[in-house]
């Protein structure tokens, strides 16, 4: 492979050009924007109730979010069961990251 700055033929093994030191990039760089992923099903930490979980799940599936809270606090009451789900989802589903770079902890 050659060099994408000077055109020196350079190791495919190298992270670097010898020539001219620019970096050679094997693989394309991951797309920008696609952090977080859009996949991830997160509590978002804005337009909350009590955790996030119904407007993450309305926010993840484009469900409507006050269905899904009134659907959600119907089976809370009628099962039981929906407040401990309600307790596992927010401990497993991950906070949405802040819009800014988080600080490393
Ligand atoms: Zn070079």
């Amino acid at each position: 492979m050659f060099c994408s700055k000077c055109g020196k033929p350079v190791d495919p093994s190298s992270r670097f050009c010898p020539a001219c030191g620019a970096t050679i990039s094997a693989a394309p760089p991951p797309p920008p924007g696609n952090y977080p992923n859009p996949n991830q099903l997160t509590r978002p930490r804005n337009n909350r109730m009590i955790a996030g979980v119904c407007a993450g799940f309305a926010l993840h599936y484009g469900w409507d979010i006050n269905l899904v809270r009134i659907i959600t606090a119907l089976v809370a009451l009628f099962t039981g069961i929906g407040a401990v789900a309600y307790l596992v989802l927010w401990v497993i589903i991950p906070e949405a990251p802040y819009a800014l770079p988080a600080k490393s902890i």
